[in-house]
Parts: C-alpha cells; sequence; structure tokens
C-alpha cells in the first residue's frame, strides 16, 4: 500500500504511526498517512517563518513564474492526481456533466495560472502639492490552509495559490479522509519552490486545533462545516489571527412558472447531484411553482432512476459512492426522517446493497420547510422540492436560513429573475445556473456561511494588509 510522507522544509517526514485512507468505492484503505502531532505543526511553522523573508522579497514576476510552473506540473501528472481525488473522494473520473476528478484537476491547473497572473498594484488615492499617499499591499506572513473532503485538490488550490502569490509561506493541513492528492501535488511543488515555503501536515484529531491556536501563524483560510469555522474563530482569537472561512451552504433555488420542465430539469438535476451533492454550493433546495410542479418533479425522478451510480474508476460512471460513512448515514437519517414526515420519494432514497457507500440518487416531493432534509444542508445525492404559489413567499422562505453561501432563480424572464436574485441573501446568485464558479469573481458567503471571499483580486486581497504610505511635499 503507498504510504505517504508529511512535508517539513522540503523534506519528507514521518510520523511515529500512520492511519488508513478509505476508498469509499469498496469500504477499504488504499494508502496510509503520517499520523502528526502538535510537534509536527511547530516544525512546519518554524520552517514557514524562516522561509518568509525570502519568499516575500522575491520580486512578483518571480513568484508568478514559479507558480505557473506549478501549474505545468500539476498538468503533467494529471492522470495520477486524478485516480488518487477518485480513490479519496469516490468521485468518478469523468462524472455528471463532465464534473468529476478530471474536472477538478483541471480546474486545479486552472486556477493556479489564472491566480498566477493576479496583481494588487499600489493604488495612489492623493497626488497633490500637500502630499502623495499610496496604498501598498504586504504579505501577512504564514498562513494555514485547512481543507475538508469534498472538492481537497481544488480547494487545496484555491487557498495556497493565493497566499504564495502575495508572498505568504504556507502550512497545509487535508482533511484525514482526502489527504492524498494534495500530498502529491505538495510534494510536487516542493520540486520547485525554496525550502519551508509550503509544507504539509497530516493528522487527525488535535493537529486542526493545534494549527488554530499557534501563535507563529498569521492567517487561516479554511473551508469546512459552520461549526469548525466556529471552533477555528475561537481558537484564532489569542494572536488575532486573520481568518477567511469558506463554511456550509444550504442553497435555494426557485423555478418561476414561464420555464419549460423538460428543457430545464437537466441542469436543474446537475447543479444539484454533481458530486453527489457534496459540494457547498450545490443546489440544495428547490422551490417550484405550484403549476408546472408535478411536470418538474416527474423529470427529476426520471433522470435521477437514468443516473448510472458506480465506482468512480469504472467508465460511464456519472455519480460515485458518498464520501464516508458517517455522511452516507446522515444522509439516510434525513431521507427517513423526510419520509416520516409525510415526503414522497419518487426516485431513490435507499443505501444501496453490496461494499462501498454507495446511496441512490434521491428526488424528494411534497418537501415542506420545516423537514430537516429541507431545514439542514444534506451534503448528499438528495434533493427536496417544494412546492410554492406566490414568489414573494418563496423568496421568503429561501431566505428563511441561518446559511447564506448561494442562490438561484430560473427562468426565461432575465431581467425579472436578476430583480429577484438581489432580493436573495447570499454571497452568489446565479440566473439559469447554480454553483458554477470562475478564478475572477469573488466567492464567499454571507450569514453563516462564512467570511470572506476567495478568488481574483477580492480573493487575493484577504491573503495581505494594507500599508499606507504619506509622502509629506510641503
Ligand atoms: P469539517 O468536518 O469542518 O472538516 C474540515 C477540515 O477541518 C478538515 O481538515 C478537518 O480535519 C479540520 N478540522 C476538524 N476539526 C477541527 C478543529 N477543531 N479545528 C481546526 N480544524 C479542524 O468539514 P467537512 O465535513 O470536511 O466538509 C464539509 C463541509 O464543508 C460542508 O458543510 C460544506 O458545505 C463545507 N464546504 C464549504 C465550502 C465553501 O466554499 N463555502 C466549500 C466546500 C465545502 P479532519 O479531517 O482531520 O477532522
Amino acid at each position: 500500500m503507498r504510504v505517504f510522507t508529511m512535508i517539513i522544509n522540503g523534506q519528507p517526514v514521518r510520523a511515529e504511526s500512520t492511519f488508513d485512507v478509505i476508498n469509499p468505492a469498496t469500504g477499504e484503505p488504499f494508502a496510509q498517512v503520517q499520523a502528526g502531532n502538535a510537534t509536527h505543526v511547530d516544525a512546519a511553522v518554524a520552517a514557514a517563518r524562516a522561509a518568509f523573508p525570502g519568499w516575500s522579497a522575491l520580486p512578483a514576476t518571480e513568484r508568478k513564474r514559479l507558480l505557473h510552473e506549478i501549474g505545468a506540473i500539476i498538468e503533467a501528472n494529471m492522470p495520477e492526481l486524478m485516480e488518487l481525488v477518485t480513490k479519496e473522494s469516490g468521485k468518478p473520473l469523468g462524472g455528471l456533466n463532465g464534473i468529476g476528478s478530471g474536472m477538478e484537476v483541471g480546474g486545479a491547473i486552472a486556477w493556479t495560472h489564472a491566480t498566477a497572473d493576479l496583481e494588487l498594484p499600489v493604488e495612489v488615492i492623493q497626488d497633490n502639492d500637500d502630499a502623495r499617499v499610496e496604498v501598498h499591499r504586504k504579505p501577512l506572513g504564514v498562513v494555514a490552509s485547512i481543507t475538508p473532503w469534498n472538492w481537497p485538490l481544488m480547494i487545496a488550490i484555491w487557498h495556497v495559490i493565493p497566499a504564495l502569490r502575495a508572498g505568504n509561506t504556507v502550512v497545509m493541513k487535508p482533511a484525514s479522509s482526502t489527504p492524498t492528492a494534495t500530498l502529491r501535488f505538495v510534494e510536487l511543488a516542493n520540486t520547485i519552490l525554496p525550502p519551508g515555503v509550503l509544507n504539509i501536515i497530516t493528522g487527525e484529531s488535535g493537529v486542526g486545533s493545534a494549527i488554530a491556536k499557534h501563535p507563529g501563524i498569521d492567517k487561516i483560510v479554511f473551508t469546512g462545516s459552520t461549526p469548525t469555522g466556529r471552533s477555528i474563530m475561537q481558537n484564532a482569537a489569542a494572536n488575532l489571527k486573520r481568518l477567511t472561512l469558506e463554511l456550509g451552504g444550504n442553497d435555494a433555488g426557485i423555478v418561476l412558472p414561464d420555464v419549460d420542465p423538460k428543457a430545464i430539469a437537466p441542469k436543474l438535476f446537475g447543479v444539484g447531484f454533481h458530486n453527489n451533492g457534496q459540494t457547498c454550493a450545490c443546489l440544495k433546495r428547490l422551490y417550484v411553482h405550484d403549476s408546472i410542479y408535478d411536470d418538474v418533479v416527474a423529470e427529476l425522478a426520471r433522470i435521477a432512476g437514468e443516473t448510472v451510480v458506480d465506482d468512480g474508476l469504472a467508465e460511464g460512471a456519472q455519480l460515485g459512492p458518498v464520501q464516508n460513512k458517517a455522511q452516507l448515514n446522515f444522509v439516510r437519517e434525513l431521507v427517513e426522517d423526510a419520509k416520516e414526515q409525510g415526503a414522497r420519494i419518487v426516485a431513490g432514497g435507499k443505501v444501496k446493497a453490496g461494499a462501498g457507500f454507495f446511496f441512490e440518487p434521491t428526488v424528494i416531493a411534497d418537501a415542506k420547510d420545516g423537514m430537516r432534509v429541507v431545514d439542514e444542508e444534506q451534503f448528499g445525492p438528495v434533493l427536496p422540492v417544494i412546492r410554492y404559489t406566490d414568489v414573494d413567499d418563496a423568496i421568503r422562505r429561501a431566505n428563511d436560513n441561518e446559511n447564506g453561501l448561494g442562490g438561484s432563480i430560473w427562468s426565461n424572464d432575465r431581467a425579472k429573475a436578476a430583480e429577484l436574485a438581489l432580493r436573495l441573501e447570499c454571497g452568489t446568485a446565479w440566473i439559469n445556473e447554480h454553483g458554477a464558479l470562475q478564478p475572477n469573481a469573488p466567492f464567499g458567503g454571507v450569514k453563516q456561511s462564512g467570511l470572506g471571499v476567495e478568488f481574483g483580486s477580492y480573493g487575493l486581497a484577504e491573503y495581505t494588509s494594507i500599508q499606507t504610505l504619506k509622502i509629506m511635499k510641503r
């Protein structure tokens, strides 16, 4: 079995013991990683601090050049990285609508190059006879990245590349159930970067909170659940770490009566079910106007029944297993609860027999606000469809949730849809689309979905502090 090491100061590091990484398609281990602890966190932070003066002093053009080299080395190793992503996360190589590990690694490459090219120029806010006032952006120091299991490599890239581009050094901690693609990425990147610039620690309980508390870390970028985000915020208070928190979502979509149910259903299904619904900004609650409700539900159920669920390495698999057993049980619990509350399961609804953590793609009709499957983030292959008659009421119900990551309006009247979308309480609103991200558009949550944004110059700025320079002229 392949054994991965941590990387600290450019060197492979072993801990006293290892733990298994499970392939959710088989339920069997396929790799082992190091069970690091707080001592390793200390060593990684020390290496990152030592590397910071040299890395931050490099000309921006040099950092850019090295980051483009990292993009190229990811591309050169794409098949291996795709296989690791599929084995650890369960997502198919190809996947529903092409959303699988090929897209994850391809996205990692694209985001690396696009982020390498971002600029944060000096801003001149006054230049007159009295004084010149400039706003400079400076790196923060050591940034820690803590990532979740749903898009392990892509999210690692979203954290690390802007941190490095801005001149920071980095300590990473991947999710314990999906560390392998990230470990391999860091190993590859360390053939390009100076030692200590990019370090990675693995370890189950305690490593994340040791990072959050560490006085030698200046900022944490975290993607994961809202409760963990709160814990990080509490621990980070000791030395006022800067924070970007990308947390849970329970995104609503509202379908207006003017759409053609047959035409729109495949798109709705895709944005709700890709990666088995295990995407922060998947469509998780679907509000459909009463006049087309039955037709939309029937089409969604038909598509769910035709979807190919298989081991992600198998050709033709559209959806793979749920990533871990606890999540599988949680999804099953929400579906059972919905049934007991009077909802109708019109497709799927059950764990698939056999090895692995497979759950049938599940469409729930007659779902209502107040049911757990509507109010809570399912993070699984389940879509509750809720009936509405008055669009103002649908907007109110969509907003009546503690999360505020994304939302969408589906209509042929784009102007009306845009007006409604601006009333949704969320960080990104889409018209006739959901969850589509791009490297130049800011993305982040409001309410309990997080703090700050990623991507583009807005995202890059979060890895810097401002220094104002005032040059007197009189
Ligand atoms: P999670 O349980 O919060 O874990 C995320 C990471 O935090 C893992 O690396 C985990 O390590 C670590 N961690 C756990 N406890 C910690 C602590 N007390 N202090 C510091 N770190 C700690 O989240 P998940 O279940 O992996 O991910 C699913 C969630 O992520 C969903 O809610 C989803 O919506 C959200 N998400 C949000 C976005 C976004 O952009 N807003 C994107 C993707 C996912 P271990 O694995 O070792 O426990």
